[in-house]
């Protein structure tokens, strides 16, 4: 019923689809105007330039103000563009002359459109004169986060910007098709560590966003406003709360120290706590805060460094992961601690590709885990399915497999014969010749009848000296006569032991399927029936059941 319903609205959606697609192009465009050699669309805007000056209300609270100078002789009269990075909150103003722009890094619509990533002013200072840039921004919550100004023709500015601009979309589209995949993958396997994957990159996507301006972009799609600081901050510590336990988690952690699981969950919900008082904290009280997520952060990371490398030292493959995951991170925080100018400039994107690379490798780590548990499922169930002395498989396996062809051949209407085969005397050959003997004939037994069936075939060992063939699509007759062979084979498997004074024979019983009015365990009655009739009438022999007991007529 769902489905219909479900049908029906594609339908829907698909027929008003191709009538908007038929209606005429002035229709869909909402003004736009045919010549014979263009189209024009759109319409005049009454709206003032989105270029906004800025007001008193906007430069409130704590700011920095910087004069870039013009070169010793005067400007040379060409278009000076100057593009303002890293701030990540509140109005950055930068004025030249008349020309002034107030832009927020969370709001596309208030910068210059021909800077992205970044607030720019493009000027056309006379030539000769002195007149400088003028940029000032709201004070940073951490020190070492200052911003970066580049001063050129504005074309090379431009395309830097967009360069920038691009990697960080890039970013961010990968974690979003690394969370897309963990989804597929937790739908396929139902593993709840990929719920805690896609939860993590979605706070880390949200975090890069705000971090690189992508929340203001092209229309601000986060409720950010003026409080980007607060969002930013908040965003940190809910991020460190994912990428600590993650770093923890991939070198080894959770393995080496099964314990820390509890401290783990105690450090997430510590960062989360930050996270959510964040919003009702004053302005003076965030720069303390940034500084100690600044400590848990490296704390964080040397912690994850020393046990990686003890899980490396004690053999663990898997530490290999985490240490790469952390290996970005260190780098930064390196460069961070001697100031070095590379990380200074591009500070948003070197975080967000080394945040991308963690989340790689924990999806790796993930999969191969996940690839971990899978064999051991398989090697459970192989162990479980197994007969350990001749490697056949067991009662239970046997009777699932069965089940299997019984169902296949009621489809396609073939003929189904299994086969009861019991060593006979095999009690007297235990006392006689010794258990081990006993179990050398029942590993001989168990490798002829396997050399001797067809690859469609299948051998069961069905417990102590019992074993059963499964023959699907063979003729009755056909069947009966292997049966016999395999009866001699068996014979002659056994005499290839060369243990003095032993004989083997087995007695089988034959019962074929009946298609309508037949059940698995009627069939396995009458074929062990069958077997007993043949031990009664003097063993090493094949008896078919149905003989004994014909089917009723159609
Ligand atoms: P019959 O011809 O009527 O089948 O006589 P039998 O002696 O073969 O029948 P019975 O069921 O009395 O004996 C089966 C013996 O198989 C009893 C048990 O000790 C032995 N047996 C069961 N499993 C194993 C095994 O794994 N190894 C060995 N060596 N003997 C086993
Ligand atoms: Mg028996
Ligand atoms: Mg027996």
């Amino acid at each position: 019923m769902v489905v219909r319903q479900w049908q029906y609205g594609t339908g829907v959606v698909l027929v008003v689809l191709l009538v908007w697609l038929a209606m005429p192009w002035p229709a869909q465009a909402g003004a736009a105007m045919h010549g014979p050699d263009y189209l024009l669309v759109g319409v005049a805007t009454a709206e003032p330039t989105p270029h906004r000056a800025c007001t008193a209300q906007m430069l409130a609270g704590p700011r920095q103000q910087v004069r870039v100078p013009a070169p010793p002789a005067g400007w040379s009269g060409e278009p000076q563009a100057l593009d303002v990075f890293n701030v990540f909150a509140g109005e950055v103003q930068v004025r030249h002359g008349d020309r002034e722009i107030c832009g927020d890094m969370h709001d596309a619509r208030t910068r210059d459109s021909r800077f992205r990533a970044g607030v720019g002013l493009v000027a056309v200072p006379p030539a000769g004169s002195h007149e400088p840039f003028l940029v000032s921004w709201q004070t940073p919550l951490k020190d070492r986060w200052v911003p970066t100004l580049r001063l050129g023709a504005p074309s090379p500015v431009q395309q830097n910007d967009t360069a920038r601009l691009l990697v960080r979309a890039a970013c961010i589209a990968v974690a979003l098709a690394l969370a897309l995949s963990a989804l597929m993958a937790y739908l396929t396997t139902r593993d709840r560590s990929f719920l805690v994957y896609i939860a993590g990159t979605g706070v880390l996507v949200l975090w890069q966003a705000i971090l690189g301006g992508l929340s203001g972009y092209p229309e601000p799609w986060l409720p950010v406003g003026t409080r980007g600081a607060w969002w930013l901050l908040a965003l940190t510590a809910a991020s460190q709360a994912m990428v600590l336990p993650a770093l923890w988690w991939l070198n080894g952690g959770d393995r080496l120290w099964p314990k820390s699981r509890l401290l783990q969950q105690m450090v997430l919900c510590a960062l989360l706590g930050v996270a959510a008082l964040v919003p009702w904290l004053r302005w003076d009280q965030l720069g303390w805060v940034a500084q100690g997520l600044q400590v848990t952060y490296l704390a964080g990371c040397g912690v994850s460094l020393l046990m990686g490398i003890g899980a490396r030292w004690r053999g663990d493959r898997w530490a290999l992961a985490g240490l790469a995951a952390l290996a970005p991170m260190l780098v930064l925080i390196g460069a961070d601690a001697c100031a070095a100018e590379w990380l200074l400039e591009y500070r948003v994107e070197a975080l967000q590709l080394a945040i991308t690379w963690l989340l790689m490798m924990a999806a790796y780590a993930l999969n191969l885990r996940l690839g971990r548990l899978r064999q051991q499922r398989d090697e459970m169930r192989q162990l479980a399915e197994t007969d350990g002395l001749t490697g056949l498989p067991n009662r239970r396996a046997g009777l699932r497999e069965l089940g299997h062809h019984l169902e296949r051949v009621d489809r396609e209407r073939g003929p189904m014969v299994i086969g009861f085969l019991d060593i006979d005397l095999f009690k007297d050959i235990n006392d006689r010749h010794g258990h081990e003997v006993g179990d050398q004939v029942l590993v001989a037994v168990a490798r002829a009848l396997r050399a001797a069936v067809r690859s469609q075939d299948q051998v069961v060992r069905m417990g102590g000296e019992e074993f059963l063939l499964l023959m699907p699509g063979m003729p009755r007759e056909a069947a009966a006569a292997r049966l016999d062979r395999l009866r001699q084979r068996i014979t002659e498997a056994c005499q290839a032991l060369q243990v003095p004074g032993l004989e083997v024979t087995a007695s089988i019983g034959l019962a074929q399927w009946r298609p309508g009015e037949d059940d698995l365990a009627a069939l396995l009655r009458r074929a062990d029936h069958a077997m007993y009739v043949a031990k009664r009438a003097g063993r090493n022999r094949v008896f078919d059941g149905e003989e004994l007991d014909p089917p009723a007529p159609a």
